[in-house]
C-alpha cells in the first residue's frame, strides 16, 4: 500500500472515530429524552392512582374535628401528609395549604383534648430523585447539545485530524532505487535542513518549497519521507485534498494550523501530496472555487511568511503540472521543481531488487528479465508485481516465489486475473482465437513492432483473451512509420474477423479506441498530418484548439484521422490475405491449447 494511501487510511479511520463518538451522543440524548417522558408518564400515573385516595383539605379538618384522625405523617418540606383515619383501614393522602396554619390547628386540638399522633419524616434520597432529575434536565440537555455542536465543528476543523507527522521517518536514499540525479539534487535539501546556519551564513537563502512533478507511483512520497529520513528532521504530511472538505472556510485554517504545527517542530518537512487540489488555477467564481482560492492564498501566506531561522521546507507532489497556478512557482515559494520520471531498466531492475528483499525467490528468476518486460512500469507497480508473485507462490504452496509465479503476476497486473473457470461458447472461442491469431500474425510482418511473447484466448480481466508482446527497450521518441504500423496490429484482430468470419465483433472495441486515439494524437499533438502540418492544435489544458487554422479545421482532422485508421485497416487486411494458412493454422492451434507461447508461436515462421 502507498504511504499516501496508508495517510488517507488513518485519517479515514479517524474521521471514523470521531462519528462515531457523534452517534453516541446523539443516541445519549436520545435515551435521556425518552427517560424524561416515561418518568413524566409513570408518575402521571401514580398521581391517577393517588387522586382516588386522596382527602381534601376541608374534609380532612372535618375529619379532625369529629376526631376521626388517629394519626397524621409529615414529610419534612413537603405539604403532602399521609393520614390514618380510625375504623379505616386504607391510609388517606391529604394535601395542606400551608404547615405553619395547619400545625397550629393540631396543637389546638391537642389542648382540647382531641390527642392526634403527629410524626415527621425526614425526606428520603429516593423520593428526591425525580425532581432533582427534573431541575437538572433542561442544563444535561443544554450540555449534550452544546457538545454535539462542538463536536461537529471539530469534525472539520481540528487541523491535526487530518495531518500525519512522524519523528522520524526511517527512510533513506537507500530505500530508493534509480533516479540517482533526483536524489543527488535533493540531497543539498538535507544539507540545508542538517545545517541550515552554514548556507545562511554565507548570504545563501534556503528554498522554501520543492515540487515534484510524476506520475502516480513513481516515490514521490518516499522521495520526500527520504529526505526527512536522511536529514532527520519530522516529517509533516497531508494530502491536497483534505484540505477541501466538509465546511466552507476551513481549508484556510486548516493550512494555517498545519504551518503553526512546522513552526513548532522546525526544522521539518511538510509534505503536500496532490497539490493540484489547492493549487490549481485560481478563478474569480463563487463557491467550491472561492474556497479553493482561500486555502491557496492561505498557503501562500504562510510561504512567503517563514523567517530564516525557520528551517521548514515544504514538498509538494503533483501528476498534473500544468494545472499549478503560476503564483506558486515564482521565486520563495516552489521555485525548485523535480520531475521524477518512471524508471528505465537500469531502475526497475533496483527497484525489484530492493522489493525482493524480504521475499523468498527461487534460483530460476531473473529480476533482469522482468525489468526487461515492464518498460513504462512505475515503482509502485513494480513493488506490486513482486507482492502479487508472492501471493501466487503462497497459493500455489512452491517453497520459494518461481519465475512462472513472477509471469504471472506481471499478466494479473497488465492485463488482469485469468478467468478459467469462465465458460466460453465454442463460437466466441473461435471468434477469439482469429481475432487474436489476426494481431500475432499482422505484428510478426511490421518490422517496428515487437516479437510476439504469449497469445491466449483465455479470458483475463475484461479481455476475452490477449496477445502479448516483448517489450521494448525504454524510448523516448517513436517514429510516424512505429506509430502507423502499430495501428496497423492493433487493427489486426478486426481484420481477421471480418476475413474470416465475414462478420465484425465488439471484441475489437478496445482497439478500435487506443487506435483511435493515437491517430488522433499524430494528427493533432505530433504534426504528423501532410495537411496541417507541424502543428499543435490542444492546448496546455488538452482542449482542441479547432479554430486555431480556420472554421473548417475540425473536418480536415477528422479526415486525417480516418485516412490514418483506413490505410491501418486496409494494410491489417492485406497482410492477412497474403497468410491465410499461417492465420487458420494459428487460430486452431489456439483454439485446440488455448495459450501459445514464444518459442510454439515461431514455429509456425519456421524461425
Ligand atoms: P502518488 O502520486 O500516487 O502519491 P507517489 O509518486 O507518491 O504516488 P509513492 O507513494 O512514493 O508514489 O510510491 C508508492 C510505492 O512504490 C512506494 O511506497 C514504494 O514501495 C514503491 N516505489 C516507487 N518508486 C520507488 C523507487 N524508486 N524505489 C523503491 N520503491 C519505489
Amino acid at each position: 500500500m502507498s504511504k499516501d494511501k496508508k495517510h488517507q487510511d488513518s485519517n479515514k479511520q479517524k474521521k471514523k472515530e470521531e462519528t462515531s463518538k457523534l452517534i453516541l451522543l446523539i443516541i445519549l440524548l436520545v435515551v435521556l429524552i425518552a427517560v424524561t417522558a416515561i418518568l413524566i408518564i409513570y408518575q402521571q400515573k401514580n398521581k391517577d392512582k393517588e387522586d382516588e385516595n386522596v382527602l381534601a383539605y376541608t374534609e380532612l379538618i372535618k375529619e379532625i374535628q369529629n376526631k376521626n384522625v388517629e394519626e397524621i405523617e409529615m414529610t419534612v418540606g413537603s405539604t403532602t401528609l399521609k393520614v390514618k383515619l380510625k375504623e379505616v383501614e386504607e391510609e388517606k393522602k391529604a394535601i395542606i395549604p400551608n404547615t405553619q396554619v395547619f400545625m397550629e390547628l393540631i396543637q389546638n386540638q391537642a389542648l382540647e383534648g382531641n390527642e392526634i399522633k403527629l410524626t415527621q419524616k425526614p425526606q428520603s434520597i429516593l423520593a428526591q430523585i425525580p425532581s432533582y432529575f427534573f431541575s437538572l434536565l433542561p442544563t444535561a440537555i443544554m450540555l449534550a447539545l452544546f457538545i454535539m455542536i462542538f463536536k461537529m465543528q471539530g469534525l472539520g476543523e481540528k487541523g491535526q485530524v487530518y495531518e500525519d507527522t512522524e519523528r522520524s521517518t526511517k527512510v533513506t536514499f537507500e530505500d530508493i532505487a534509480g533516479l540517482d540525479e533526483e536524489k543527488e539534487e535533493l540531497k543539498e535539501i538535507v544539507e540545508f535542513l542538517k545545517q541550515p546556519k552554514q548556507f545562511t551564513e554565507m548570504g545563501a537563502k534556503i528554498p522554501k518549497g520543492v515540487l515534484l512533478y510524476g506520475k502516480p507511483g513513481t516515490g514521490k512520497t518516499l522521495i520526500a519521507k527520504a529526505i526527512a529520513g536522511e536529514a532527520n528532521v519530522p516529517f509533516i504530511s497531508m494530502s491536497g485534498s483534505e484540505f477541501i472538505e466538509m465546511f466552507a472556510g476551513l481549508g484556510a485554517s486548516r493550512v494555517r494550523k498545519l504551518f503553526d504545527k512546522a513552526r513548532k517542530l522546525s526544522p521539518c518537512i511538510v509534505f503536500i501530496d496532490e497539490i493540484d487540489a489547492i493549487g490549481s488555477r485560481r478563478t474569480s467564481n463563487n463557491g467550491a472555487e472561492t474556497e479553493n482560492n482561500q486555502t491557496l492564498n492561505q498557503l501562500l501566506v504562510e510561504m512567503d511568511g517563514f523567517s530564516s531561522e525557520e528551517t521548514i521546507i515544504v514538498l509538494a507532489a503533483t501528476n498534473r503540472p500544468e494545472m499549478l497556478d503560476k503564483a506558486l512557482l515564482r521565486p520563495g515559494r516552489f521555485d525548485r521543481q523535480i520531475t521524477i520520471p518512471s524508471p528505465d531498466i537500469v531502475g526497475r531492475e533496483e527497484i525489484l531488487k530492493i522489493h525482493s528483499r524480504d521475499k523468498k525467490l527461487s534460483e530460476d528468476v531473473s529480476l533482469h528479465s522482468i525489468a526487461e518486460d515492464t518498460a513504462g512500469f512505475t515503482g509502485a507497480e513494480l513493488a506490486n508485481i513482486l507482492n502479487e508473485s508472492a501471493i501466487i507462490a503462497t497459493k500455489k504452496q512452491h517453497s520459494a516465489i518461481t519465475s512462472d509465479d513472477l509471469d504471472e503476476a506481471v499478466k494479473k497486473v497488465t492485463v488482469g486475473l485469468e478467468k478459467t473457470s469462465r465458460k466460453t461458447s465454442d463460437k466466441d472461442k473461435k471468434l477469439t482465437a482469429y481475432h487474436e491469431a489476426g494481431h500475432a500474425i499482422v505484428s510478426q510482418f511490421l518490422p517496428t513492432q515487437t516479437a510476439v511473447k504469449e497469445v491466449s484466448i483465455v479470458p483475463r480481466g475484461v479481455a476475452g483473451g490477449y496477445t502479448m508482446y516483448k517489450s521494448n527497450e525504454d524510448k523516448y521518441f517513436i517514429s510516424r512509420t512505429e506509430m502507423e504500423e502499430k495501428l496497423v496490429a492493433l487493427l489486426g484482430g478486426r481484420a481477421a474477423e471480418k476475413l474470416v468470419l465475414n462478420d465484425i465483433s465488439t471484441g475489437a472495441s478496445n482497439d478500435i479506441e487506443v487506435a483511435t486515439n493515437i491517430a488522433k494524437d499524430m494528427v493533432t499533438v505530433y504534426g504528423m498530418s501532410d495537411i496541417i502540418g507541424p502543428i499543435c492544435l490542444k492546448d496546455s489544458e488538452g482542449n482542441f484548439e479547432y479554430q486555431l487554422l480556420g472554421n473548417n479545421m475540425e473536418d480536415v482532422v477528422g479526415q486525417e484521422v480516418k485516412k490514418l485508421i483506413d490505410t491501418a485497416y486496409q494494410k491489417a487486411q492485406q497482410i492477412l490475405l497474403q497468410n491465410m494458412n499461417l492465420l487458420h493454422a494459428i487460430a486452431s492451434e489456439l483454439i485446440a491449447k488455448e495459450k501459445i507461447n514464444e518459442e510454439e508461436f515461431n514455429k509456425f515462421f519456421n524461425m
